[in-house]
């Protein structure tokens, strides 16, 4: 008799839980699904009932001669960056190969001859290949099913020419982060990227294809490039913790993510870019306005009624930033400049709340930082790789132009002296364990 009872307690209990957990899926998180979130967390979760690795990952693991050990915007010191074991390098082509009369361009040259400079050195590299931006402006627009062709060919290109000295593919960059993806829209951005990983599938041989994931949109790229996967070897995920958000404060979110994009794509994965900016404090109110009043506002208040006035003011980089983002009106765009991340850029300081927990924003913790993540890393099988952003500090942010920006200036290994900080020896441990 007992022991029925129990077990009507535990049917309704089990009863009750399922219903609960429909109401939640078809009716809550679709509330708050913008983000895809209800697929991370899932896929996430899910991942770990899954083999955690493939056969497609020992195929890529093969080509790349094992674990990607990789910088982003490595300096010509090859002698420097082979001593901490870094074997990859990967920067950008940022110019299409030939112009209208099929004369090949200086920048491709130039971007041909630096990487041959690698290759010669012994490095591997991974290039980037440029932005929608760059094709539109030679008369390209990918939003042109006409222009599909001529794209296809420039793919092609790429992958025939730059055989023997280019080791891996990233096709274009992070799509989904506004600035890099307008005027496309995401889904004219997957397809803008398909067509070019479908177009070197025949010619690339042992060159390895792939695209990056990044920012709030990671789910909705990755569901618009399934079409494609066939075509791709890797995808990649580029992740900042701690540094453009406030939201995640904990190192795991790393593996959760990463994770998530295995369970949810089934393709080997990389980490493409990943670091920790190594300053940057929180400034006081005081000191935020005495910004504001070299622009001509005594305060914050006074800034947002005048926000065109404002942005016209600003240095030249920024201002052209600010104008190049999509706002219905000026109180979105001072939204824009006051209320998210671009905050950091106008008064040249991280917030708080804009790191980890237990990670600061100095030369030491940015140190500790790779040293930590590196042994949660050596645990995901399914990951095949991980280049570090970035290798030397940079003398002005490429957002805002400003030197003493901490948002873009100070995610190097080595100082802008080529002297090497905490974070190189983190990361030369790290990959000689590996
Ligand atoms: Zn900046």
């Amino acid at each position: 008799m007992k022991k029925k009872k129990g077990l009507k307690i535990l049917i309704s209990v089990i009863a009750v839980l399922l219903a609960l957990i429909f109401i939640a899926w078809n009716f809550i998180l679709p509330k708050v699904d913008t983000l895809g979130f209800r697929y991370v967390a899932v896929n996430a979760g899910t991942s770990f009932l899954k083999a955690q690795t493939s056969d497609e990952v020992d195929a890529l693991l093969k080509k790349t001669d094992g674990f990607i050990k990789g910088v982003c915007h490595p300096n010509e010191n090859y002698q420097q960056i082979g001593e901490a074991n870094i074997e990859w390098v990967r920067f950008d082509i940022s110019h299409l190969p030939y112009d209208e009369n099929g004369e090949l361009t200086e920048g491709y040259l130039s971007f041909k001859e630096r990487a041959k400079g690698y290759a010669d050195n012994g490095f591997k590299v991974m290039a980037i290949t440029p932005y929608p931006d760059d094709y539109i402006e030679a008369g390209l627009d990918p939003r042109d099913e006409a222009n599909k062709e001529e794209i296809q060919k420039i793919a092609k290109f790429y992958a025939t020419d730059l055989q023997g000295i280019v080791s891996a593919f990233q096709i274009t960059n992070e799509m989904g982060i506004e600035h890099f993806t307008l005027p496309l829209t995401l889904e004219e951005a997957a397809y803008f990227m398909g067509i070019q990983c479908e177009a070197m599938q025949d010619v690339k041989e042992e060159i390895i294809v792939g695209y990056n994931l990044a920012g709030t949109t990671l789910y909705e790229t990755c569901r618009l490039m399934k079409p494609y996967h066939d075509y791709c070897d890797y995808v990649a995920l580029d992740l900042y913790l701690g540094c453009f958000e406030n939201v995640f404060k904990d190192i795991w979110v790393f593996d959760a993510l990463l994770r998530y994009v295995w369970s949810y794509s089934g393709k080997p994965v990389i980490l493409n870019e990943f670091g920790y900016m190594g300053y940057g404090d929180v400034k006081t109110e005081e000191q935020k306005n005495d910004i504001l009043k070299t622009y001509g506002y005594e305060n914050e208040e006074a800034a947002r009624k005048d926000i065109m006035g404002l942005i016209n003011n600003l240095p030249k980089d920024f201002k052209e930033h600010m104008l190049s983002l999509e706002y219905a009106n000026e109180k979105e765009l001072a939204n824009k400049l006051f209320d998210t991340e671009l905050a950091n850029h106008l008064y040249r300081e991280l917030q708080g709340g804009y790191q980890l927990t237990d990670y600061r924003h100095t030369p030491e913790d940015q140190g500790k930082f790779f040293t930590d993540l590196f042994k949660r890393l050596y645990n995901l099988d399914f990951l095949c790789g991980a280049i570090v952003y970035c290798y030397s500090d940079s003398d002005a942010c490429y957002i805002c132009g400003q030197p003493d920006c901490p948002v873009e200036t100070g995610w190097g290994l080595v100082d802008l002296n080529g002297n090497p900080k905490p974070a190189y020896y983190a990361v030369k441990d790290a990959f000689a364990n590996k």
